[in-house]
C-alpha cells in the first residue's frame, strides 16, 4: 500500500497550475497511481477553477440574469487550463538492462532520450523547465545501491516500479518521497526499481571518498 503521498500544499500548487513541470509530472504521476490524490486534486481543481469563475465575472452583470451565454463562455475559456490528465497519450514502454518498464502517461511523451549508466545505475533525463531542478528516471538493477548521500537541495523519489528501501522505510510503487538536507539515506534495492526523481542540488556524499563517488552523482542529479 501506499505510504508516502504529496503534502496538500503540493497538491494546490499543482491545482493552481503554479509547479514547473518537473514537479507537475511527479504529481501527475502519483495520481495515477493513486486513487487517494487523484481524489484529492479532483476536488482542488475543482474549487480553483470555481474561484477563478467567480474573480473573473463582472460584478455588475452578474447580477442580470440574463448574463449572456458567450459570456460565460468566455469566462470559462479564459479559465487557468487544468492540469494534465492526459488520458490520449498512450503508456510509453521503456528498456533498460533486459528490464522492461511501462510508465506512467505523465511520463510517456518525455521518455525519449537514450540512458547513461555507472554500474547498476542508470538514468534517462527528462525536462524540469526549471532553473535548477533536475529530473530523470533512475534505474538500479537488482541488488543494486546508491551510497549514503544527503541533499543540499530538496530530493522528490517516485517509486514506478520494483521496491528499494533505506533508513526510513520499504518503498512500494506510488510512493512519493520527499527529503531535503536533514535526511542521509543509502537507498538499496533487492529486485531492482524504476524512480522518477527531481532534484534541486548535487547530491552530497557523507562516506568514502567523495570524488570517487562523484560519477554517481552526476547520474542522480
Ligand atoms: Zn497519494
Amino acid at each position: 500500500m501506499i505510504k508516502y503521498h504529496p503534502k496538500q500544499e503540493m497538491l494546490l500548487l499543482h491545482a493552481q497550475g503554479q509547479l514547473h513541470l518537473g514537479l507537475a509530472n511527479a504529481v501527475s504521476a502519483h495520481c495515477e497511481l493513486c486513487a487517494e490524490c487523484r481524489h484529492k486534486l479532483n476536488v482542488l481543481t475543482e474549487q480553483v477553477a470555481q474561484a477563478s469563475l467567480v474573480d473573473n465575472r463582472p460584478s455588475v452583470e452578474a447580477t442580470n440574469t440574463e448574463m449572456d451565454f458567450s459570456d460565460m463562455m468566455d469566462q470559462i475559456m479564459g479559465l487557468p487550463a487544468t492540469p494534465q490528465t492526459s488520458h490520449s497519450t498512450s503508456r510509453k514502454i521503456v528498456q533498460v538492462n533486459g528490464y522492461q518498464y511501462q510508465l506512467p502517461r505523465a511520463l510517456s511523451q518525455q521518455a525519449n532520450k537514450s540512458w547513461s549508466g555507472f554500474g547498476k545505475i542508470s538514468r534517462m533525463r527528462l525536462d524540469a523547465d526549471d532553473d535548477t531542478a533536475r529530473a530523470s528516471l533512475l534505474h538500479i538493477d537488482a541488488n543494486g545501491e546508491i551510497p549514503e548521500h544527503t541533499h543540499t537541495g530538496r530530493e522528490i523519489t517516485l517509486l514506478l516500479s520494483g521496491s528499494f528501501e533505506d533508513e526510513f522505510s520499504q518503498y512500494v510503487p506510488g510512493d512519493f518521497i520527499e527529503l531535503d538536507a536533514q535526511h542521509k539515506h543509502t537507498p538499496k534495492t533487492t529486485n531492482g526499481c524504476l524512480c522518477y526523481t527531481v532534484v534541486d542540488a548535487p547530491l552530497h556524499f557523507t562516506k568514502g571518498i567523495s570524488k570517487l563517488l562523484n560519477p554517481i552523482g552526476e547520474l542522480i542529479y
